[in-house]
């Protein structure tokens, strides 16, 4: 069983730098006594390094990142990265998760090597885990902003305590 309270304030540490030398705002909501998840804490922190590394480098200067923990769905917790960036479009959510597949606006301009969703898709797998991605983003809290936008949710399996 794995605890995220600590596993999470490690990730947004480092996250809050690159935001603040980016001039990203990063926000975050990580309620307290998250239920424990099964996952590997080692796995789970490259998934979710992937992902926010994503959001804090397509996301442009200026713009906001949420990180949300305490997402909730049968039997599932989720956390939830979002951004203000371009979006991803459809043409390229369908092959999101192929190893070195990059995004048309990526491949001419931010570097990368197109794996990071492949390597925490195989990942969140392995936990019985699972991955959703909406693009234009559809958080609540982010709906009245005019951007595309980006949401990833990673979905943890709760821990039953019969
Ligand atoms: P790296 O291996 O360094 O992570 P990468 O970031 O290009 O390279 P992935 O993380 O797998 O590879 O992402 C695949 C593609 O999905 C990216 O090239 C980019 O086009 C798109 N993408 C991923 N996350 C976002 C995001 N938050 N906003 C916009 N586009 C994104
Ligand atoms: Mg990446």
């Amino acid at each position: 069983d794995c605890d995220l309270t600590d596993l999470l304030a490690l990730l947004l540490k480092s996250a809050q730098a690159i935001a603040q030398e980016r001039n990203l705002e990063l926000i975050t909501d990580l309620p307290e006594n998250l239920p424990l998840t099964k996952a590997n804490l080692k796995a789970l922190r490259e998934v979710l390094s992937n992902i926010i590394d994503n959001a804090l480098k397509y996301t442009p200067a200026g713009g906001k990142i949420w990180i949300q923990a305490g997402q909730k769905k049968a039997n599932f917790q989720g956390i939830a990265i979002s951004d203000t960036g371009p979006g991803i479009p459809a043409e390229d959510l369908e092959h999101l998760g192929e190893r070195h597949y990059r995004g048309v606006q990526a491949q001419t301009e931010i570097p990368g090597t197109g794996l990071g969703i492949a390597i925490a898709k195989q990942l969140i797998e392995q936990m019985q885990g699972e991955i959703e991605v909406f693009s234009p983003a559809f958080n609540s809290k982010i709906t009245s902003l005019q951007h595309p936008g980006t949401t990833f949710i990673i979905w943890l399996p709760e821990v039953k305590d019969w």
